[in-house]
């Protein structure tokens, strides 16, 4: 049995994480500050023998009494609305901070640890679809610049303390990623469509809804997270993980339009700051090291993960 700390252990992917590894028989040990994430997203498993919680800032270094193998790094507010304006200096100490505090924990318990970077980390990609090598165009100064150059100063740190340290890491970087678990006024593309439809709000495309992005379904996410941490020694990526599926905002306003019976209108509105134009993961790397690649069509998970907001929200 293996003790394994999730940072966002109470987020949307970090929930969905601690109940898998829950499942597989590690011990766990969830910690989070539930900034965006909540403890209603870990409410079945709380009382699981196998199960802690810690309420801590990663921001803050953290001492633990127990020696630990592996550390998934997730903590982070991912969503835009959530890691801009008011909070971006605490994105960016997140970020960066957090990484520290991690990786300096990760060393002392000569654990393996696996950061959760992300695609943002090519900001608006001159080069389509985006394989690992592509160093991105990412704006430093602009709105998305907290999350975007936080997370890359992040990965700067993980190969720091890989070649200096001699820390086992692992980096992969997260494409759109949806499903049961996310929290209906996070904001993001799928939960606003979905929950807007189902409550027969408008649909709010932002801009022309040309723009593209590539969704990746929880589970297939958790498989792949599980087997990079567990992947071969020194094998450090960075390794994109995402569906390389492709579509328009427009198509998906249109296919969840069709999934849900609804008196919803498509409304267009302004498109934000630094919006990137198209986003589809190049998943080679995935394929050939891992053997992974995405089973759910969007299909599929978007059939899934309407039934969860429908219960979530209470709507037949
Ligand atoms: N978007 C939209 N309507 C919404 C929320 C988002 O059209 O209600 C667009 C957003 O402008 C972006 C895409 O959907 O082009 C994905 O946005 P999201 O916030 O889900 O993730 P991002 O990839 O931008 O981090």
């Amino acid at each position: 049995m293996k003790k394994i700390l999730v940072t966002g252990g109470t987020g949307f992917l970090g929930s969905n994480l601690c109940r898998r590894l829950i499942k597989e028989e590690n011990q766990v040990i969830c910690l989070d500050n539930n900034y965006t994430g909540s403890l209603n997203n870990v409410e079945d498993i709380i009382q699981n023998p196998y199960f802690t919680f810690i309420e801590h800032d990663v921001t803050q270094p953290l001492n633990l009494n127990l020696k630990i193998d592996q550390i998934y790094n997730l903590a982070c507010p991912a969503s835009p609305p959530a890691y801009q304006g008011m909070h971006s200096i605490e994105t960016t100490k997140t970020c960066v901070l957090g990484a520290l505090n991690m990786l300096e924990l990760a060393y002392k318990n000569k654990a393996t640890i696996l950061q959760t970077s992300t695609s943002e980390i090519y900001g608006e990609p001159l080069v389509h679809p985006q394989p690992e090598t592509y160093r991105g165009n990412v704006n430093p100064i602009g709105i998305r610049a907290c999350y975007d150059e936080g997370k890359r100063c992040a990965e700067s740190l993980f190969f720091d303390y890989h070649r200096h340290k001699g820390v086992d890491i692992k980096v992969i970087r997260i494409f759109n990623t949806y499903g049961p678990g996310m929290d209906p006024k996070d904001g993001r593309v799928i939960s606003n469509f979905i929950c807007q439809a189902l409550k027969g709000e408008d649909i709010t495309i932002y801009g022309t809804g040309e723009q593209t992005r590539s969704f990746c379904y929880v589970d297939d996410l958790i498989d792949v997270m599980i087997l990079m941490m567990n992947s071969e020694k020194g094998f450090t990526g960075p390794v994109n993980t995402g569906n390389p599926g492709e579509f328009t905002m427009k198509e998906l306003a249109e296919k969840v339009l069709t999934l849900i019976k609804t008196s919803s209108k498509i409304v267009y509105c302004d498109l934000p700051k630094d919006d990137p134009t198209q986003r589809r993961p190049d998943i080679s790397l995935a394929r050939e090291k891992l053997g992974w690649q995405p089973k759910i069509p969007l299909d599929e998970g978007l059939i899934k993960t309407i039934a969860y907001f429908r219960k979530k929200l209470g709507i037949q």
